[in-house]
């Protein structure tokens, strides 16, 4: 790959050798804008693994301060930046992971009035927010970029995973699979159910496995997919998710 510098053949070789990746998806992962919403247990090892990977720029929003109770599962912080802005620390640690990835921290929440724009140049989104109020506005804006979204929750000892397209005649979005009963900022979240760390480790370097696909295109495309995770078991089953005609988002009868 004329592309490359020795420097990161080397320092990408691994990729490089895989037949499915290769030097021209390497040099893909290199032009690439990947968008993360959270820098929480999910976020923290899709991170990583985006920086490690080499994505040219990984843009990251959140709100959010870095807790003593965060530590159990968010990896990429430490006690000593407690009380630090999460997007503040994890760009200090994308820099020493790999300096030439672009970090671009948002400090704030999504939402439909101030965040139009910031799907511009954007290649893929991984959304690891704890509310299904984000969600469906980051499903509406990736609609209406046409950005390949990358959703992944998680709960006590479960995950799941799917990836959305839903802009596409024969593929759903976000929408289609949770329905409107969600938009409330009600949610799902981990203070009061509990979640296993190494859970997160699991979901969000699948996150990150399914934003590299999209970005490189190895593989069976997993759009409209959903695979659900029981660590209990354990366990992986995956269905595929149908398009919902009368979806707010995305659907043929919704206006
Ligand atoms: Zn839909």
């Amino acid at each position: 790959m004329a592309d490359l510098t020795d420097h990161q053949l080397d320092r990408y070789a691994r990729h490089i050798v895989l037949r499915d990746i290769g030097g021209a998806g390497q040099a893909r992962l290199l032009a690439s804008h990947a968008l993360l919403i959270g820098a929480g247990g999910i976020g923290s090892p899709a991170i990583q693994y985006l920086a490690a990977a080499g994505v040219r720029t990984i843009s990251v929003v959140d709100d959010d301060a870095i807790s003593l109770s965060n530590l159990q599962r968010q990896v990429l912080y430490s006690e000593t930046q407690i009380g630090e802005a999460k997007v503040d620390a994890a760009a200090e640690a994308v820099h020493r992971l790999n300096p030439d990835v672009a970090f671009h921290a948002i400090r704030g929440r999504i939402d439909h009035a101030t965040s139009s724009d910031i799907l511009n140049g954007v290649d893929v989104v991984i959304d690891g927010s704890d509310n299904f109020a984000t969600r469906l506005i980051v499903n509406d804006l990736c609609l209406s970029a046409k950005v390949p979204l990358v959703s992944a929750a998680i709960g006590q000892f479960h995950g799941q995973i799917g990836t959305f397209t839903g802009w596409q005649p024969d593929s759903p979005c976000y929408r289609c699979f949770v329905g409107d009963a969600h938009d409330p900022d009600d949610c799902d979240d981990c203070a009061t159910q509990g979640v296993l760390g190494a859970m997160c480790g699991l979901m969000g370097s699948f996150a990150a496995m399914e934003a590299i696909r999209v970005l490189t295109g190895f593989g069976e495309n997993q759009k409209g997919k959903l695979h659900i995770f029981d660590g209990m078991t354990p366990s992986m089953r995956s269905i595929k998710l149908p398009k919902d005609p009368a979806c707010r988002s995305c659907g043929t009868l919704s206006s």
